[in-house]
């Protein structure tokens, strides 16, 4: 007797894994999972049945996991990154076959995923390296997918990807990303801009209460208004929830009681890197990444704010507060963050062009945009203002000379400035913001104080020189003429 097979399978049933799977049976697509430990097998049986009659199977061994699954195979993994992907592959591909392919869903480096593609050529598997994003939430509900790898692997698998994917208004949260590994890429620096966002979100609260002498109550307050407007965003939405918070092992509110030290995964420390690597300039980004490296330094700190007391400029912050409008503050403090937000995203995706051409993976960024629209944690309406640049003008430089990204920073500017520097004035740092004011100020202007660092490089080094009224590179015995 022939039992029906499974149309698609899944292996690794932790967070991401689990909910996937419970995501793509609730579509209708008939799953087999599978897990090192089973326990998680058995657990994942017992929520598909708690949350609907879903057709999923459990699978203790890779072989009958494998074997349970329609040819050509499609069998996606969400284990932990690296090693445990090797492990996995190895010992699923044992009984895989020619043209059945794996879809590694994990934040893997796009270099393993390249070497892994090479691997499995060998056996005739396909493969697809696919970033997901949006948490435990997306992967039950609607994540934001970009699969690269593989054309041949998407095309199997289009359809349920379509379906498990967030909907937006413009159609599901995916689409093929390109060659190798760019799916891993551009979820990669889908991560360094979500570094930026929060850092952005952060400074921008820190502005408000440390200076605004705002309360929780009326961050709630603000943050749920901001996102009614240009600001509306999955990261607005939670930061006003959070403030509404309290906690519930004493008085005040919980986000008062959590330690100000944040953890990170690497993949903002591998954008900041690959920015290097391709010499794009992405301050926004790697401010945010110092900025968590900073907050784990705690102790150092509190010693430093003892020592550097002096600093603490008590008397400034005082008298900046004290001429403070509030209202106006407030309207400034959406404004700065708006266009320190559009100069992050720039800087993200002038790295995703470099890429893109470095590797050949002719990456479409406004659709890279349309797919963040839906699913992912920087999902957001001005998304779809950047898609709609990259519309207009495919070969755009950067997002910052988009007409209408250029005029809404124009307009937003003075308040920009006013924010960035009343923080300076009070000792408040605002590296994101700052760093996205220094960017947007470096990139709009014709002639740069570059041209003394051109002299000392020639002076000391005789690296020559070019001028700007003659052809040519020049040298000069510098200090015989000075
Ligand atoms: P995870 O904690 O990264 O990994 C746990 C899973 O990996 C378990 O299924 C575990 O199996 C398996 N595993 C670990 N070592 C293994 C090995 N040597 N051989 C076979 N299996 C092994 O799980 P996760 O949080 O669900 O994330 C999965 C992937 O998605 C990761 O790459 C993660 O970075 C990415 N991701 C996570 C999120 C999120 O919000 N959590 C969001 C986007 C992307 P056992 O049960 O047998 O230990």
């Amino acid at each position: 007797a022939s039992i029906a097979l499974s149309r698609v399978g899944l292996a690794g049933l932790a967070v991401m894994g689990q909910n996937l799977a419970l995501n793509i049976a609730e579509k209708g697509f008939p799953i087999s999972v599978y897990n090192r430990t089973v326990s998680k097998v058995d657990e994942t049986i017992h929520r598909a049945h708690n949350e609907g009659t879903f057709p999923l199977t459990g699978h203790y061994t890779p072989r009958d996991f494998v074997l349970s699954i329609q040819r050509p195979r499609s069998v996606i993994i969400l284990v932990k990154a690296g090693a445990p992907v090797d492990q996995t592959i190895a010992s699923l591909s044992e009984y895989m076959e020619p043209g059945d392919c794996i879809i590694d869903g994990g934040n893997e480096w796009y270099q393993n995923t390249e070497r892994r593609i090479h691997e499995v050529n060998d056996k005739g598997i396909l493969y697809l390296g696919m970033g997901v994003s949006g948490g435990e939430e997306g992967a039950r509900h609607g994540p934001s997918l970009m699969p690269g790898g593989s054309f041949e692997a998407y095309n199997n698998i289009t359809d349920i990807l379509q379906k498990v994917a967030a909907q937006v208004e413009d159609g599901p949260c995916v689409t093929y990303i390109g060659e190798g590994g760019s799916g891993n890429f551009v979820k990669m620096v889908h991560n360094g801009i979500e570094y930026g966002d929060m850092q952005l979100i952060s400074e921008a609260y820190d502005v408000l209460k440390n200076v605004g002498g705002l309360s929780n109550a009326e961050l709630a307050e603000i943050f749920s208004e901001w996102n009614k407007g240009e600001l509306e965003s999955f990261l607005i939405e939670i930061t006003s929830d959070i403030f509404r918070v309290r906690d519930e092992h004493g008085d005040g509110d919980l986000v008062d009681k959590i330690l100000d030290k944040t953890g990170m995964k690497g993949t903002g420390k591998w954008t900041v890197q690959q920015a290097a690597e391709l010499s794009v300039a992405a301050p926004t980004i790697a401010a945010s990444l110092d900025c968590r490296y900073l907050s784990g330094l705690k102790e150092e700190r509190e010693s430093a704010a003892e020592v550097l007391k002096e600093a603490g400029l008590k008397e400034e912050v005082g008298t900046v507060k004290s001429g403070i409008d509030k209202k106006r503050l407030i309207d400034d403090v959406r404004q700065a963050l708006y266009a320190s937000k559009i100069c992050s995203y720039a800087q993200g995706m002038n790295l995703l062009r470099a890429k893109s051409n470095e590797k050949g993976w002719n990456l479409n960024l406004g659709e890279l945009a349309r797919i963040w629209k839906g699913g992912c944690i920087i999902r957001a309406v001005f998304l779809d203002r950047i898609k709609k640049a990259y519309q207009r003008n495919p070969h755009l430089a950067s997002l910052v000379v988009d007409p209408e990204f250029a005029r809404e920073m124009v307009q937003r500017q003075s308040a920009w400035r006013r924010v960035v520097g009343l923080a300076i004035s009070a000792g408040i740092s605002t590296p994101g913001m700052c760093a996205s004011l220094a960017y947007f100020d470096t990139y709009r202007r014709a002639r740069l104080p570059a041209n003394l660092v051109q002299a000392q490089r020639d002076l000391f080094g005789a690296h020559t020189y070019e001028r700007v009224d003659r052809p040519g590179s020049f040298h000069t015995e510098w200090t015989k003429l000075a």
